[in-house]
């Protein structure tokens, strides 16, 4: 067995008091491995408690969860912090950065360049989601991958994957997939829960904001921004941005596709999808930020139209480079 594996099951066996976190914003995956590490801990009979600095998205309200996820530290610090889906320390935000420096902590992550931040650290970039890896270890704990502790582990899959349909959809996850369903997991039922969830306000923000999308360097990057201005004139917040910057991925030309969206004034959020191997994640590394090949992000601390400057320019040079 992987030896970093072997070293989460001990600890998560022989000790009690655990604090569960993901990244900020959580995806489904960084929500659905936190539930499923619940579950593994609830079935040990271990005391923890699910803390996300963001909370839990309303689109993933349907979830079940083995505890709620807080978004208060409690007042005694856990024996234990196990950190899920977070490329580097300060992805899961300033309490929990300020926490990894005093408690024990376990990482257990598939991001490029995790820097291994936990005493353990079970980093593997070529699970396709940490919900995925977190299945594994409730599997080599024999607990059964049914019930609400499937559902969650489905949500990280199909998230990461986007429903089955990136590279990193490999036999095993698929393996996996067909073991859950087997297991009783209704495919459709948790597709239609996934899907379903929009508001006509997100399909508003979606229509404004791929109105103004553009194409640069002969098509090979697609580009959109989303300012405050439009998320206040459509009703709508930071969550509703899920999922755009894919409709620009898809145009045929689009090597690179970016999105810029507007956080405060000068704090701008990016992200970043590509196909094949083409290096989003060098890119987004180089800004100070990280992720995958295929998809990253980052934030930068300027304005719109300079963070544009800036990311248009490195995508041009990697694009120009390759050529
Ligand atoms: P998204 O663009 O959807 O926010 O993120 C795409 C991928 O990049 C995810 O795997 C996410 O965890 C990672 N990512 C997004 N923002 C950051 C960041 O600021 N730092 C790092 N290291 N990774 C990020
Ligand atoms: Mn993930």
């Amino acid at each position: 067995m992987n030896k970093n594996l072997e070293q989460v099951l001990t600890t998560i066996k022989e000790n009690d008091h655990f604090l569960v976190t993901s990244h900020i914003n959580p995806d489904g995956d960084a929500i659905g491995a936190m539930a499923a590490m619940g579950y593994i801990l609830q079935s040990l009979q271990k005391d923890f408690v699910l803390f996300n600095e963001s909370g839990l998205p309303q689109r993933l309200a349907w979830l079940k969860l083995p505890a709620p996820i807080t978004q208060e530290l409690p007042e005694t610090d856990p024996q234990w912090l196990i950190v899920l889906d977070s490329g580097d320390s300060s992805r899961p935000g300033e309490k929990i950065k300020d926490l990894i420096g005093r408690v024990k902590t376990i990482n257990i992550d598939h991001h490029l360049g995790n820097p291994g931040f936990g005493l353990i650290n079970w980093v593997e970039p070529q699970s396709s989601s940490v919900g995925e890896m977190v299945a594994r270890l409730a599997q080599k704990l024999d607990i059964p991958l049914q019930g609400a502790l499937a559902e969650a582990i489905f949500l990280s899959i199909a998230s990461d994957t986007g429903g089955f349909s990136f590279g990193n959809t490999t036999p095993e996850v698929l393996e996996l997939t067909a073991h859950l369903i087997r297991q009783g997991l209704d495919y459709a039922q948790i597709n239609a829960q996934m899907q379903k969830q929009w508001s006509l306000n997100k399909v508003k923000l979606h229509g404004h904001v791929l109105k103004n999308a553009e194409l640069h360097l002969n098509g090979q990057i697609g580009l959109i921004t989303i300012t405050q201005e439009i998320l206040k004139k459509t009703e709508t917040t930071i969550e509703d941005c899920e999922g755009l910057v894919n409709y620009i991925r898809n145009i045929k030309s689009v090597k690179v596709a970016i999105s810029l969206r507007e956080d405060e004034p000068d704090k701008i959020k990016f992200s970043l999808r590509s196909y094949g191997n083409v290096n989003v994640q060098q890119m987004a590394s180089s800004l100070g930020g990280g992720g995958h090949r295929n998809a990253s992000g980052g934030t930068l601390e300027m304005s719109l139209t300079q963070a544009k400057e800036k990311i248009l320019d490195i995508v041009r040079r990697y694009l120009r480079g390759k050529d």
